[in-house]
């Protein structure tokens, strides 16, 4: 309760500080910056981002470890959400020069939670982004139906990740280059926080990687998590 509370209490600093340094950055607000000071709002602002995402994965994982994540159970046009995450991520794609692919073939539909599918869906592509090479990067992404569940993947063609490592890459605060001069930033949450959305929807994560071959992550969701629930509902009375 305390940890939960201290997180929420670093949150709402950092909203005021994020928003006076995009007033402080638009020359028409509070006047005009010179070349470095708007530099050095501009690394406030990235940092103060950095914290708030930080505090936001924290607080995800405490609700998933103490099962109060609230999950929704809405109808999503997988299509519709794929291409609304193409748009979203065209201008990181294109500021690092990767070659984005949606390759959906099939017209899904899902009853889930879209904002968490997001969440895990995104967290997948941003780490890509950092592992694929700067000349050639490419990263395909799309779902497909596999009988009563809907799979989804994130394929880069990036570093990979050895069988070795690949082990403990869902586990909580696992970063494969600890190293300071790191080019891949985060808290190793992103991954313990996916496995625990996805397995909270009743589906399941995975990789498939070779050192050195790029990284494919793969998950499935159930067609219809309210058939799912039921159904474990019943059979966990049934084992009662
Ligand atoms: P982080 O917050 O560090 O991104 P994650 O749990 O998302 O934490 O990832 C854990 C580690 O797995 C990362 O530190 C990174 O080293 C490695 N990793 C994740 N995705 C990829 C990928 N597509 N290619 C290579 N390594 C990856």
């Amino acid at each position: 309760e305390f940890a939960s509370m201290v997180t929420h209490e670093l949150k709402s600093p950092l909203t005021p500080i994020i928003g006076w340094c995009q007033t402080l950055k638009n020359p028409k607000l509070i006047g005009q910056l010179n070349s470095k000071q708007l530099n050095a709002v501009d690394v406030i602002q990235r940092n103060a981002k950095r914290l708030l995402q930080l505090v936001g994965d924290i607080l995800d994982v405490q609700k998933l470890d103490l099962n109060r994540m609230k999950f929704d159970s809405q109808p999503i046009d997988v299509d519709d959400l794929l291409n609304y995450m193409y748009n979203n991520l065209q201008s990181v794609m294109a500021q690092k020069n990767i070659r984005q692919i949606n390759s959906t073939k099939e017209q899904l539909t899902v009853r889930s939670d879209r904002n968490r599918i997001e969440q895990v869906l995104n967290n997948l592509i941003l780490n890509a982004v950092d592992f694929v090479p700067s000349e050639g990067g490419e990263i395909e992404y799309g779902a497909q139906s596999k009988g009563d569940e809907v799979l989804f993947y994130v394929k880069d063609n990036g570093t990979g990740i050895s069988p070795e490592k690949q082990k403990n890459l869902f586990h909580k605060f696992y970063q494969i280059d600890t190293s300071v001069t790191r080019k891949h930033g985060g808290s190793g949450l992103g991954l313990a926080i996916s496995k625990g959305i996805i397995e909270s929807l009743g589906g399941k994560i995975w990789i498939e990687s070779e050192l050195g071959k790029g990284a494919s992550f793969y998950f499935t969701i159930p067609n219809d998590r309210t058939n799912t629930a039921m159904s474990e509902k019943v059979m966990s009375e049934k084992v009662m």
